[in-house]
């Protein structure tokens, strides 16, 4: 569904993302784990082109990465995206949170979107929050409507960004929690994420970076008894 192929990013000199071959299939759940500064926000967000490359080819469904325009905007439809700030809109309800992209953007009918709105609010478990504002909720509430606020929009690929870094442990796993479920349902996911738990429970594969670079690639059980490459093994050992 996803493929990226010698994808060379640059910062100015710094070498961000170095000859990037990533492939994700339809349903597969991806977990890229890594140091700080290794590149794995910057290759998420090139995936719905938050971020250009120098080199090299992304496409989405056989597809390359449109440019600009109409076709960026069905990409950001396409490619949802949950980040560690959860960035809902402050003075919209979660409702209007959750609707807004589907009316605006793909001009959904209000009762149509508010039906699915209603849906996956349910789904992820904040059905009753609806008319409340996001600072009036708890940070887990907030993730969750992030999340559904993702789902809205029908993507064919989920990126997560460290979605669980910000909350307090009792929230972490209400968020993980959905995220499973999304997972299980057969939603395809490209997860960064320091919660190994999660990994190993629903990653089909998992991705080491470091440096800018793809170190290794394996399934979490694999990795995380027999990581192969030294700087894995180092990472590992200081997370574990
Ligand atoms: P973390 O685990 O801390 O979130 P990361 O693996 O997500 O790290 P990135 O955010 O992708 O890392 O950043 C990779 C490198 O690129 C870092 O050295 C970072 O400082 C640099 N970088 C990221 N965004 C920019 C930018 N817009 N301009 C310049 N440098 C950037
Ligand atoms: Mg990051």
């Amino acid at each position: 569904l996803v493929r990226m192929h010698g994808v060379n990013k640059y910062f100015g000199s710094l070498h961000v993302l170095q000859d990037i071959d990533l492939t994700v299939d339809r349903g597969e759940v991806v977990v890229v784990i890594g140091p700080s500064g290794s590149g794995k926000s910057t290759l998420c967000r090139t995936i719905n082109r938050l971020e250009t490359v120098d080199s090299g080819t992304i496409e989405l469904d056989g597809q390359p990465l449109p440019a600009e325009g109409k076709g960026l905007a069905r990409l950001r439809a396409d490619v949802g995206m949950v980040f560690q700030a959860f960035n809902l809109f402050a003075h919209k309800t979660v409702l209007d949170n959750v609707t807004l992209g589907p009316i605006k953007a793909k001009g959904e009918k209000k009762a149509d979107a508010e039906r699915h709105a209603m849906e996956l609010l349910e789904r992820v478990g904040v059905s009753n929050q609806v008319n409340k504002y996001p600072p009036q909720l708890s940070g887990g509430q907030q993730q969750r409507v992030a999340i559904a606020r993702a789902l809205a929009m029908r993507p064919k690929v989920m990126l997560f960004d460290e979605p669980t870094s910000a909350l307090d442990p009792e929230m972490i796993k209400e968020v993980l929690d959905v995220m499973t479920a999304l997972a299980e349902e057969g939603m395809t996911m490209v997860v960064v994420t320091h919660e190994m738990g999660f990994a190993r429970r629903a990653a089909h594969r998992v991705v080491f970076m470091d440096e800018g670079q793809i170190v290794e690639e394996a399934t979490p059980e694999a990795f995380f008894t027999d990581a192969q490459s030294t700087r894995a093994q180092d990472f590992l050992s200081k997370i574990l």
